[in-house]
């Protein structure tokens, strides 16, 4: 990025300059999904014509961007900012795990103030998100709602964003209930 910056023409350095400053004084994280937006909440929590008794966690905001490309999906979602790894001192703590839990403990946490019902672990199928998936399940569950993971057309070890669209919309309409 510097590299550009000093072979660039003056004005378009000055461009990228307001772009990145604009970036940084608008873009912020939803306080209810925790996705990235320039309003407060989100697009999405907002929309009351989507179901917000169903929360789909994923990692990160690019994976949200994803499973909303296959325009499959009709209900919120959650961003965990993560998953656990406790080898590189990873813990809940790190993550939106507390808001999550928050958001199903108490409906006026929530977009629109809706009850959640159920919640969809959409997390990467990796050793850490299967791991992550396996501890929200261990939180959630006692709090008697009802907790699925998209069935896995995604191939192991791979990263939900890079899976095609047709792979994310089987994944979501195939979901298991977690026993
Ligand atoms: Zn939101």
């Amino acid at each position: 990025m510097a590299f550009h910056v000093l072979t660039a023409k003056p004005e378009d350095a000055l461009r990228l300059a307001t772009a990145v400053r604009d970036v940084k004084d608008r873009v912020r994280h939803c306080s209810v999904c925790y996705n990235l937006t320039d309003a407060d909440p989100c697009a999405i929590c907002t929309d009351a014509q989507r179901d917000r008794g169903q929360v789909l966690v994923v990692e990160q905001p690019k994976d949200l961007i994803a499973l909303e490309q296959t325009g499959m999906y009709r209900g919120a979602y959650h961003v965990l900012l993560g998953h656990l790894s406790p080898l590189d001192g990873i813990g809940p703590g790190n993550l939106t795990v507390a808001a999550l839990v928050e958001r199903v403990k108490e409906p006026a946490a929530n977009s629109g103030g809706v009850q959640v019902r159920e919640v969809i672990l959409g997390l990467n199928p990796t050793l850490e998100g299967d791991g992550t998936g396996l501890y929200l399940a261990g939180e959630l569950r006692p709090l008697g709602v009802t907790v699925s993971r998209l069935a896995r057309g995604l191939p192991s070890g791979g990263q939900l964003e890079q899976a095609n669209k047709a792979v994310l919309a089987d994944a979501i309409q195939g979901r298991r209930s977690l026993e």
